[in-house]
């Protein structure tokens, strides 16, 4: 996968021109290669984390002037001699030194080859090597701030700490194997039952934490959806605040879907307007309802809006039976208020967890954006709470609840100790998985095939 005694490089900052590139080397050879270079200092010669001011030569011709950053082995992110030289940051010149230091016996590093040395040489688990790639690509405070819990280990600790109560008895169990003639326990029954149940619940509670997780990392799909001229081309503009969605008298003008990226609290909503909901007419509008139903389906949420003025109760309420589905929160949106007097507004049909609002006049669009948020998210966010947000992960976790279930259901019939010690070794394996404390060549070749070059 990687070959360690190579010293790889790339550039760790973006492709592109721009003020300062960084250029990374990790291997044993990376200040041996960098000094082959710079003019200024012997590079050889300096202390860990300090900064060096110097050329970059190519024979006699100089390259660009830059800083080389030092990090001697172990003191690094890859735990490995590292050195990070900022140069300007024109393509040319990080190619011409990117092409030097491979001249110089450099390798070009793979994708996420930075990270899987870190990880393999034990600077951190898998699912805080996992994290490094989720900050990168986090857009909102909340998914920052779930990354950056992962990264700095509040997961990798809880399963840790599940792992070696289980393996402990696992080497109790493994005990009795060795002395099957003797009929011994030494793995009480009902504290492994005990233990078993507790670790299920905790694992159970971090397999829910996906929905949460998973929304805050890849944001919430929220659909507007509602009648032709109920006003949710108007809302998208006011949520959003701005002239994005086409408003029309006509109904049925928005025609396709238009996704918007709404930001509450740190949570991204991503806001899909819909064609109208109602008996198609012609073609066009048959592929925007049925794409409307299609989007609903794929939602998390369904902000319903209706005109206040327009709709009859019983038009609403078989709205409403229409469109609610099982396991999508849905948001009643009385759109138009404006039309009516105070007095009035109170009368107009809705009940008590509608939203009142005239998307027009931008009325209670802050209410609205409340009730956005509190309809995604059922509980305050500390930012310290263990989420999982890693489909990989959320796999290992399910495979490792049901092993924990065969464990609880082998002690009750009470299995033999052989038996019981397979299925405990399962859950292990499983919960293994995650942090990196079983790998396979695969498993770590999907993983950093993902991230990209210079992570
Ligand atoms: P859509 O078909 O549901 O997307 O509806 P539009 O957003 O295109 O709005 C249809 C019509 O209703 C337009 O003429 C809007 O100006 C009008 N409209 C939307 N919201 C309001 C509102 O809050 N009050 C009033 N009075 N008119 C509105």
């Amino acid at each position: 996968m990687t070959n360690k005694e190579e010293t790889i490089v790339a550039l760790a900052t973006p492709s592109g021109s721009g003020a300062i590139g960084i250029i990374r080397l990790s291997g044993p050879d990376a200040i041996s290669i960098a000094q082959s270079v710079f003019k200024g200092k012997d590079l050889t010669q300096q202390e860990s984390h300090t900064i060096h001011f110097g050329n970059i030569v190519d024979g006699d011709m100089i390259l660009d002037e830059v800083l080389a950053s030092l990090f001697v082995a172990p003191r690094s992110y890859t735990r490995e001699n590292v050195v990070e030289i900022s140069c300007h940051g024109s393509a040319y010149i990080i190619e011409s030194i990117i092409k030097l230091l491979i001249k110089k016996g450099a390798r070009g590093a793979k994708p996420g080859e930075f990270t899987l040395r870190a990880f393999l040489n034990g600077q951190m688990d898998l699912s805080q090597a996992e994290a490094v790639a989720d900050l990168i690509a986090s857009n909102s405070k909340a998914s920052q701030q779930v990354a950056l819990q992962q990264l700095r280990g509040g997961f990798s600790n809880q399963l840790q700490t599940l792992r070696e109560q289980l393996v402990q008895f696992a080497s109790l169990i493994e005990l009795e194997l060795d002395f099957s003639e003797e009929d011994v326990e030494f793995a009480n029954r009902d504290q492994l039952k005990k233990l078993t149940h507790d670790i299920t619940r905790i694992i159970g509670s971090l397999i829910q934490s996906f929905e949460l997780g998973n929304a805050i990392k890849l944001g919430v799909n929220t659909v507007i959806a509602g009648r032709p001229n109920a006003g949710k081309s108007t809302l998208l503009n006011a949520l959003l605040n701005e002239e994005r969605a086409i408003v029309s008298h006509l109904p049925g003008t928005t025609r396709d879907t238009i996704e918007e990226v709404l930001n509450i609290r740190g949570i991204n909503f991503r806001l899909i307007d819909t064609a109208g909901i109602r008996e198609a007419t012609d073609a066009i509008e048959q592929i925007g309802v049925q794409r409307t139903m299609e989007k609903i389906n794929q939602s998390a949420l369904l902000i319903y809006v209706y005109d206040a003025e327009q709709i009859t109760i019983e038009e609403l309420n078989q709205d409403i039976a229409n469109l609610q589905k099982p396991g999508i929160s849905m948001l009643i949106v009385a759109n138009k208020i404006d039309l009516f007097s105070d007095a009035q507004v109170s009368a107009l049909p809705h009940n008590e967890n509608t939203v009142l609002i005239s998307a027009k006049d931008k009325v209670n669009i802050d209410e609205l954006k409340n009730a956005i948020y509190h309809a995604a998210i059922k509980y305050e966010l500390t930012g310290n709470e263990t989420l999982v947000t890693n489909i990989r992960h959320l796999e290992a976790l399910q495979k490792t609840e049901e092993s924990l279930i065969k464990v609880l259901s082998g002690i009750d019939s009470d299995i033999t100790s052989d038996f019981l010690a397979t299925d405990i070794k399962q859950a292990l394996h499983y919960l293994g998985e995650i942090t990196g404390a079983v790998t396979t060549d695969d498993l770590l070749e999907n993983i950093f095939s993902k991230f990209c070059i210079g992570k």
